[in-house]
């Protein structure tokens, strides 16, 4: 087997990546030849296949493994659920108006930006001095000259400070955001111009549905309303039990304010979202024990709010016993959505699991966390994992009437004496007339001990309510009041939703550049090491030349791995195999197979391993049962290597 691979030969390269995304056509601005349109991008064939294989991953680790209730529900929505919802008051972003030529910029994107720029210059300044000390004489001027033009030294306070903001970005609100802009002189990177006051921005894009345009509408900014609203009829589906958690894969719209970094924020995304339903009173998880052990990076709340962002290593388990999670069930969520991203190729050393900050949660969420992956842009967020609460079903139920319950059956049924009141219909009715029903409102208001106190009053003869304003007298001839034994044999409630929801463009983006590096022998020979379950080829079929001979021979090859379910393609054009195969590196395809002359004599074939280049050799069935295992994960390459001898040939296979 050929040495270790060195896959951090050379430093990350954005540029070579961006290129290589571009030229193989993972995707590519919308609307390109009529000039694009910001934040809205098409997947070529690389780039649509990797994201269907994303995708089918995360239907088999949630959806499957877990018995998830799947729904597809509209994009196009009806303005009241997302009046009920709260989208239409509080979904927004805070922007600023560049002063001189009106560009719009999101506020906290601006701060944080240029907060991080003089950081980054406060550092290279402090660099440069470095260097400039302790280079010869002749060289110190021309290194000095370069810490004015490149690089600016701050005051050590002023570094703490802009630390400190940038610890809790997310935390501000739109006048606070104002005042860092005024404090720290901040202005338009682009122009240089000020900017004004931040205002508020409503994300959702409105339409209208039907030809009158009299019912208001809007595009979804996320799946989760389709789910509750469904809710009923989900929970029926699932004979009336909770737990249950639903599942949606779909696309989503928000008319982002200036979106600029490639995929990670654009108008329009696929999303995979999951609402899980549990009783109130029993946030456990039934499955907790299978993740407790998990070890994430989290960054508390408390952490970010002291100004910090160092991050804490701990189990799921801990975590959760410490009360640092709030509960087993989010818990099980931040493991699973560990696993889950493991899996498809992000690098758990870049992976952390933030926690939402008191400004920046909603104001019913009991406790949020997202998983943020770093990348060249930063720690992004790819993943938001909120415990809702009860919030989405109590507005929807109070909004449209319909009760979003569950109910449980209790071990021991519930014995409570209560004192309530009943009316005598008849007296009542004569005695108030037209004020009967306000009156018994007004009664039926009054809680325990307002009870007990009217029973008292009417016992010494008579007593005084209060209805909208007026007092009426109550004598025992109207109405009785006693205590009664009630026995009820199930507890009703508004079942708690925690809500993992997964942006996929975002996670697909991330896994690109977590598998990107350069051959150490040529930083030009770009490769994606994409796991095999998400790489969108898995097998490169490469005959030697485009020789008749081999045409029988690759389309039986093509079929067998079809049957065995390996998506495999034929590359027979006229370029070296060495060639064909870098190739296929930059498209991340796992696996290659070559024909040659040996192939059509003795029925063998080679088979190469991507990141490695080893080159084994076998019968042609041997070889695709191994590649078959491969590509379901059932065996690596060391086991692989174990099953096929090494090839040691010359004439297929140079590169
Ligand atoms: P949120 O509902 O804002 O927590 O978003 C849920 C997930 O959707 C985030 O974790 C992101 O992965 C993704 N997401 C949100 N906004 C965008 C966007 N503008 N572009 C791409 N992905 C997004």
């Amino acid at each position: 087997m050929s040495a270790a691979v060195k896959k951090d030969a050379h430093p990350f390269n954005k540029q070579n990546l961006e290129a290589l995304l571009n030229s193989r056509f993972f995707y590519a601005p919308a609307f390109e030849i009529y000039g694009g349109v910001a934040g809205l991008y098409d997947y070529g064939p690389p780039g649509s296949s990797l994201q269907a294989n994303i995708i089918n991953e995360w239907r088999k680790h949630y959806i499957i493994e877990e018995g998830m209730l799947e729904v597809d529900t509209t994009i196009l929505t009806p303005a009241p659920v997302f009046e009920t919802s709260g989208h239409v008051a509080r979904f927004a972003d805070w922007m600023v108006k560049d002063k001189v030529n009106g560009e719009v910029l999101r506020a906290d994107h601006l701060v944080e930006g240029v907060l991080e720029a003089r950081l980054k210059g406060d550092k290279e300044a402090h660099g440069i001095l470095a260097d400039a000390a302790a280079a010869p004489e002749g060289e110190k001027k021309k290194k000095k000259k370069n810490v004015k033009s490149t690089a600016v030294k701050l005051e050590d306070s002023l570094v703490q400070e802009y630390e400190s903001v940038l610890a809790q970005i997310d935390n501000y609100t739109g006048p606070q955001l104002g005042e860092l802009i005024r404090k720290y002189n901040i202005v338009s990177p682009d122009t240089g111009n000020e900017v004004d006051e931040p205002v508020q921005f409503n994300l959702m894009f409105d339409s209208s549905i039907g030809p009158t345009g009299k019912q208001k509408g809007y595009l979804r900014p996320e799946t989760a309303q389709g789910h509750f609203l469904n809710f009923s009829r989900l929970l029926q589906f699932n004979n009336g039990r909770l737990p249950f958690a639903s599942a949606q894969i779909g696309r989503s719209f928000r008319n982002e304010i200036s979106p600029r970094a490639g995929l990670l924020r654009v108008r329009e995304f696929t999303m995979a979202e999951i609402e899980h339903y549990v009783d109130p009173l029993d946030k456990k998880h039934a499955r907790f024990d299978e993740i407790q052990d998990i070890k994430l990076m989290l960054l508390p709340k408390d952490v970010q709010s002291a100004g910090r962002t160092d991050l804490l290593e701990i189990s799921v388990g801990d975590a959760v016993s410490k009360g640092i999670i709030d509960n087993e069930t989010l818990g099980y969520f931040l493991g699973r959505t560990y696993l889950f991203l493991v899996k498809i190729g992000i690098n758990p050393h870049r992976l952390r699991f933030r926690q939402h900050m008191a400004n920046e949660m909603a104001h019913y969420a009991a406790d949020c966390w997202d998983a943020e992956i770093e990348t060249s842009y930063g720690w992004i967020e790819c993943v938001g994992c909120a415990d809702r609460s009860a919030y989405d079903l109590t507005v929807h139920s109070k909004r449209t009437g319909q009760a979003l319950v569950a109910q449980v059956t209790l071990p021991e049924p519930i014995v409570e004496e209560k004192v309530v009141f009943e009316l005598n219909k008849k007296n009542f009715g004569k005695t108030f007339a037209k004020e009967t029903e306000q009156v018994k409102n007004a009664i039926t208001a009054l809680d325990q001990d307002g009870l007990l106190k009217l029973q008292g009053d009417l016992k010494n003869g008579s007593a005084i309510i209060n209805a909208e304003g007026k007092d009426y007298t109550l004598t025992p001839e109207l109405l009785t009041i006693e205590w009664k034994t009630f026995k009820s044999h199930t507890r009703e409630f508004t079942p708690n939703v925690i809500e993992p929801s997964f942006g996929i463009g975002r996670i697909l983006y991330s896994v690109l550049e977590h598998s990107f590096w350069a051959r150490e022998e040529d930083v030009a020979r770009g490769v994606l090491s994409l796991p095999p379950n998400v790489a969108p080829t898995k097998c490169l079929i490469v005959p030697l030349s485009s020789n008749e001979s081999f045409v029988p021979l690759v389309r039986d090859v093509s079929a067998k791995l079809r049957k065995a379910g390996v998506f495999s393609r034929v590359d027979d054009s006229n370029a070296s195999i060495g060639k064909r195969y870098s190739r296929n590196d930059e498209l991340g395809t796992p696996f290659g197979v070559t024909l040659d002359f040996a192939s059509v004599q003795n029925g063998t074939m080679t088979l190469r391993e991507r990141d490695t280049t080893d080159q084994r050799i076998g019968k042609i069935d041997d070889v695709i049962a191994v590649v078959q295992d491969l590509v379901q994960g059932t065996i690596d390459w060391p086991q692989a290597c174990e099953r096929l001898p090494a090839y040691d040939g010359v004439q297929a296979v140079a590169e």
